[in-house]
């Protein structure tokens, strides 16, 4: 283990993205686990519990001890929409950098957080999605909405997730209503019409089988236009995770998106 590498602890390590941050973190250049935080597991290590993991980093029980002892300059969170916040509330006030990738994080939670972070000096990257083709298709999409404004979503994912719709959803539709200058369509009150975002309809799909799926269809005269992102499995986030471990450490405050450090 290197003395300069980037000493990462991860929050909700034994979870599904939590394990695929942890091969990744360990087979990466510049970067070690320190240290998982998980319901399960608790008292083991995170190589005895994830396959291809090298470090014998302890797996703690409590977020506030697992930072005391093991001392991390990173924390990465994929927990759930309900402990998210107490997770980054405990980081921050130690001083710890935080690469968010737990979805269901409101705009309230967001100012809460740039109120710690400026107290405590401890940056905050929060994504949404960490797939670079899902960063494009909401810059496309935002980029399709000044020509044809008339457009909803459609976001697809695996059965055992906890929120919907989807922070990535959410975050399309704030994006194409700023590009569009605040046109509303949609509103539509029937259940089956989905849920309107920023004044766009927002349909989820939930189904085993997928990953992480999204399409944004517009529609205009005699013609549709659809962008669609697949991630195919959740190796397709790491990439976006790892450059997002190398550079909080040089941010200020909190930063919603991950375009906004490629
Ligand atoms: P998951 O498999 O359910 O993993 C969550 C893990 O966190 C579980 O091991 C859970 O333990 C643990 N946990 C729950 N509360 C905790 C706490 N207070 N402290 C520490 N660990 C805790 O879920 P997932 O599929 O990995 O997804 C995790 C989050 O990432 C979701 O919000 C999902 O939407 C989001 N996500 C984001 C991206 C992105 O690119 N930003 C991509 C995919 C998923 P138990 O199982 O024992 O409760």
């Amino acid at each position: 283990m290197g003395e300069n590498n980037i000493r990462v602890l991860i929050s909700g390590v034994c979870g599904r993205m939590g394990q695929e941050t942890a091969k990744a973190v360990s087979a990466a250049e510049g970067m070690e686990i320190v240290g998982g935080c998980d319901l399960a597991h608790v008292g083991e290590f995170v190589c005895d519990v994830v396959p291809l993991v090298s470090e014998r980093a302890r797996i703690y029980g409590d977020l506030d001890e697992a930072v005391r002892l093991s001392l991390p300059e990173v924390m990465v969170d994929f927990t759930t929409p309900a402990s998210v916040m107490n997770n980054l509330r405990t980081a921050i006030k130690n001083r710890v950098a935080c690469v968010v990738g737990t979805t269901g994080i409101t705009k309230d939670n967001l100012c809460e957080l740039e109120k710690l972070s400026s107290e405590h000096g401890a940056a905050v990257l929060v994504a949404p999605n960490f797939a670079i083709g899902a960063v494009l298709m909401m810059k496309f999409a935002s980029e399709a909405a000044k020509y044809m404004p008339a457009v909803e979503i459609i976001e697809l994912h695996h059965d055992k997730k906890l929120d919907a719709p989807s922070g990535t959803a959410i975050k399309t539709a704030e994006m194409i209503s700023s590009a569009r200058g605040g046109i509303q369509s949609g509103g539509d009150l029937s259940n089956a019409r989905g849920e309107t975002h920023f004044g766009i309809q927002v349909h989820s799909v939930r189904l085993p089988g997928l990953v992480a799926h999204q399409e944004v269809i517009f529609g205009g005269q005699g013609q549709t236009l659809t962008i669609r992102h697949d991630s195919l499995d959740r190796t397709s986030f790491m990439p976006g995770v790892l450059m997002a471990i190398r550079k909080v450490r040089q941010l200020s405050g909190v930063v919603y998106g991950l375009e906004n450090i490629l």
